[in-house]
């Protein structure tokens, strides 16, 4: 009977380790489905803020918006994904596009990596008889203001780039792009190829109707020396008075990203333009810090 007694002893034994077993199985489980309800939660959580996010960015590219936007063909990662904007927000690039616009149309931000707002549509005028040249509505009426005060003082100011339409940079564009389908490349290839050629229609500030390439007739080549102009100088003081800024100075080039372009005006209105240019700012630092 021993035997039998031993066999009882061992089964017990084995029972015991066996409910054990159990036990920690359970413990186990039980553990693993709290894991699995945190990490639920967490992803549920994630996937809320990302729609807030999403609703809010929409929301706010639309504000103010001279038209509602239009669909969204611009691949959208490509302006926000871009480093080295020179806003220091840390927020997507095209988030202070939006929100200036909503408070002053004037200070709507475009540069490498801010696009034009979707459905921009102003009223141009021409601002300059002898060349035809184009400016929105209410830049051409200030250019000619500061075109006729700088006559007043000896000084000639032509203006030789103005308004270009979105829809002829697209077809540049888009021409570029289709060489380099034909040629086998993905789409996103294609367009990145085509960007080194072209400027991405909407990305130039002369799109939105409010930049302006102010020259002299006895200097009209686009270089540094054009600073050194009696014109230049003349509209480095004055040109704020009737609401344009120098909008790529020589010591913003980090910033802007592009270079010194003493030619290069942007109206912005008057009071703006005055705050702007007293502020020692350039208008991404500006409203980097003013919206
Ligand atoms: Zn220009």
């Amino acid at each position: 009977m021993q035997t039998g007694y031993q066999g009882r002893d061992m089964s017990e034994a084995e029972r015991r380790r066996r409910a054990t077993a159990r036990t920690r199985r359970r413990r186990r489980i039980l553990r693993n489905r709290i894991i699995f309800a945190v990490g639920c939660l967490a992803v549920l959580a994630l996937a809320g803020f990302g729609v807030f996010k999403l609703v809010k960015f929409v929301q706010g590219k639309g504000d103010g918006d001279p038209k509602p936007p239009a669909s969204t063909s611009q691949p959208a990662s490509t302006p926000a994904s871009a480093a080295g904007t020179g806003v220091s927000t840390g927020e997507p690039a095209s988030e202070p596009a939006a929100d200036p616009q909503g408070e002053d149309w004037l200070l709507t931000l475009v540069n490498n990596n801010v696009p034009l707002p979707e459905g921009w549509s102003i009223e141009t005028e021409v601002a300059e008889e002898s060349n035809q040249k184009e400016l929105a509505a209410v830049a051409a009426q200030a250019y000619r203001q500061m075109k006729q005060a700088a006559a007043a003082e000896g000084i000639d100011l032509l203006l030789c780039s103005g308004y270009r339409t979105v829809e002829y940079q697209e077809n540049l564009f888009s021409q570029q792009k289709q060489k380099w389908l034909d040629k086998g490349y993905s789409e996103e290839d294609a367009y990145n190829e085509a960007k080194k050629v072209v400027a991405v229609p909407g990305y130039s500030e002369h799109n939105s109707g409010l930049a302006a390439d102010i020259v002299t007739p006895k200097h009209q080549n686009l270089d540094d020396a054009f600073g050194d102009t009696d014109a230049a100088k003349w509209m480095f003081e004055h040109a704020p008075e009737y609401g344009f800024i120098l909008r790529y100075p020589e010591n913003k080039q980090a910033i802007t990203g592009i270079i010194y372009e003493p030619w290069h005006y942007r109206y912005v209105g008057v009071e703006n333009a005055k705050a702007i240019t007293a502020s020692g700012k350039c208008l991404e630092e500006y409203l980097d810090q003013n919206v």
